[in-house]
């Protein structure tokens, strides 16, 4: 991952241990934290990630606040929610990770990513639009081939060992997406919301 040079910061910071535990949301609940090991244990991107959340919970305790934020782990969250639903102390670590990613960007440990987020949402909006449904299949699949077929094709293969670990732990469904019932209800639900979008925006004017 591409690091900024923020202001260096001590390499065991205590202080940063008590802001992430006071004003991350769920923050107070690492405390809590017995350092099982159940969530990087059952996360499906663990080998992708640098150090993985027990480590990084250790991390934040220990005040490594430049480790903590120069890590990929982070970024290679995917909110599939594995760990949060399996943590024995309700640690919400994936909210956690995602907050210190936010914190990252803004303090310059990361940068920003709007172009890649942009072209994400699209994919996003494109499945629920068309099925009613979010499936995470199709918004990977728009996602990737947003820049071409061939560019498509490379990033397929590039997360192949990531979409066989998620239809391994039964978070990526085979077989083809379904559409609800009713989508025109659907349709006019979203006409509905764009409308009241718009007299927002008009009003900010
Ligand atoms: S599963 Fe929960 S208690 Fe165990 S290491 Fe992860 S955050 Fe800590
Ligand atoms: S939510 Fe993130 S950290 Fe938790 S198991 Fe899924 S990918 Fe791993």
């Amino acid at each position: 991952m591409t690091t900024m040079s923020p202001t260096p910061t001590r390499p065991y910071d205590l202080g940063f241990t008590r802001w992430v535990y006071q004003n991350i949301d769920g923050g107070d609940r690492m405390a809590l934290c017995m350092q099982c090991g159940v969530c990087s244990g059952s996360c499906p991107l663990s080998t992708t990630m640098d150090n993985g959340p027990r480590k990084t919970f250790m991390m934040i305790r220990a005040g490594m606040k430049d480790a903590v934020l120069k890590s990929d782990t982070l970024w290679n969250c995917v909110s599939c929610y594995n760990c949060v639903v399996r943590c024995p102390r309700h640690v919400p670590v994936a909210y956690i990770l995602h907050e210190l990613a936010t914190l990252a960007v803004r303090e310059g440990y990361a940068p920003a990513r709007t172009s890649e987020t942009n072209k994400f949402v699209k994919g996003f909006t494109w499945s629920f639009e068309t099925f009613g449904r979010t499936d995470e299949r199709i918004i990977s699949l728009f996602y990737y081939f947003q820049d071409g077929f061939v560019a498509g094709i490379k990033k397929l293969l590039a997360f192949k060992s990531i979409a066989f670990a998620f239809v391994k732990v039964g978070r990526l469904p085979l077989g083809l997406p379904h559409r609800i019932k009713n989508r025109g209800e659907l349709k006019k639900m979203l006409a509905a919301a764009a409308a009241i979008e718009a007299r927002h925006t008009a009003g900010r004017k």
